[in-house]
């Protein structure tokens, strides 16, 4: 097997914390850092709504003028039937940043990407990590593949950016926590015009035995998306696409934005929407971050937002560990636990809010404080 030049950083996964961490460590200064990625950027992914404060977070990385520049379709708040059958709302006409952003996640991940690549990093796409050994000297030795068969790469501190996979961590020992995870069972919807929905906020219906959500993506479609939990979803038998639409029709202010367009993606497409944080985010010359460390439920549209700041955090630490100046990467840990917890309170919150189905097995779920269930 060819073994790769020496790195100081590899990091595993090219979504936006890999990417983001990247770039950080260049500012920094760090030399020879590696990105593994093992997709293309040009598949579809789920997940895109973006606030406003997300602004600062690119001036900090020094992307602000070229992610503008990329005209994602700006967000200016949310339309909510949350807690109320009256309509609420919250409009980005009171944030100090201006608006969000629904994104084009391919697109944007594929830009972070070239701004890792503009600043130094070198990223290697179609490239899947495999698994690690550890040397005598602290060193890793990563196993990696691509079509080109399979190499060794010899890197100092490794950074786990795998999203829910956490292949790295979980090949460490670390176990997710996890906390009411959901499920998602999303479609989208275009107009028979083949027009373009004016719709520029993101939609939220909360309804017995889950939530909806509607946004407008790039393509010009409605995504619509309902989240619940397994046990509901099997037991009402949504994932079967007829019940689905059923369901749908009986969500008045949801079915009203769609019910003039007709479905592309039938049946709806479902993922799993997780809460959990792992109970060991890092090591002496390892870390993790973004969902490989923490997931985050969808409802507070905080996964990319929480995936850019751990970079930030912990590519400061990875050049102190680098200098010798601290014993280990305990810090990441510590701030992603911390994060995390106040996300607990803030998904607490949001859930409390509702109150309409006392009966509701869904919502008595989601409202029990903190609730953790077993290492997986
Ligand atoms: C249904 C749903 C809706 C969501 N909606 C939103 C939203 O509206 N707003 C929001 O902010 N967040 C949302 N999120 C969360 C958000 O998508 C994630 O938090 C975010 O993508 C995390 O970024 P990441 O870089 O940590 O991980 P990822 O984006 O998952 O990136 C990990 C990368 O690692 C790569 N990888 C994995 N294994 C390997 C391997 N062995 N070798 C090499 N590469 C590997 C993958 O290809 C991937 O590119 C949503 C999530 C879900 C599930």
């Amino acid at each position: 097997m060819t073994e790769s030049k020496p790195y100081k950083v590899a990091i595993i996964g090219g979504g936006p914390a890999g990417t983001a961490c990247a770039i950080n460590l260049c500012r920094l200064g760090v030399k020879d850092v590696l990105v593994i990625e093992s997709g293309e950027y040009e598949k579809f992914r789920i997940g895109e709504s973006i606030p406003p404060e997300s602004r600062q977070i690119f001036a900090k990385l020094g992307i602000l003028d070229s992610f503008l520049a990329e005209n994602h379709d700006p967000c200016y708040g949310s339309v909510s039937y949350w807690g109320d059958h009256r309509r609420g709302y919250n409009d980005s006409i009171m944030s100090p940043f201006g608006h969000g952003w629904h994104l084009d996640r391919t697109r944007f991940n594929r830009f972070l990407a070239n701004e890792a690549s503009k600043a130094g990093v070198e990223v290697l796409i179609q490239t899947k990590y495999q698994y690690t050994r550890q040397l005598e000297d602290g060193h890793f030795l990563l196993t990696i593949k691509n079509s080109e068969g399979r190499k060794t790469v010899n890197a100092e501190i490794v950074v786990d950016a795998s999203g829910s996979k956490a292949v790295f961590a979980q090949e460490m020992g670390s176990k997710k926590i996890h906390s009411q995870p959901l499920i998602c069972l999303a479609a989208r919807f275009k107009a028979k015009d083949g027009q373009s929905p004016q719709m520029q906020l993101t939609h939220l219906e909360a309804v017995e035995y889950g939530w909806w959500y509607t946004a407008k993506l790039p393509d010009n479609s409605m995504l619509v998306t309902l989240y619940s939990t397994k046990e509901i979803i099997q037991s009402e038998k949504l994932n079967s696409p007829d019940q689905w639409l059923e369901y749908l029709k009986n969500t008045p202010h949801t079915y009203d934005l769609v019910q003039s367009m007709e479905i592309v993606d039938n049946p709806p497409k479902g993922f799993p929407a997780p809460s959990y944080c792992l109970d060991k985010c890092a090591g002496k010359n390892w870390l993790a971050i973004g969902d490989a460390a923490s997931a985050y439920d969808p409802i507070t549209s905080r996964g990319i937002t929480k995936s850019l700041l751990n970079a930030e955090v912990s590519a400061n630490i990875v050049a102190k560990r680098l200098n010798n100046i601290i014993p280990d990467c305990q810090e990441v840990h510590n701030h992603i636990k911390l994060s995390y917890d106040r996300y607990l309170e803030e998904r607490q919150y949001y859930y409390g809010l509702e109150k309409r189905w006392k009966d509701s097995i869904f919502w008595q779920e989601l409202q029990i404080e903190n609730f953790q269930i077993p290492l997986t």
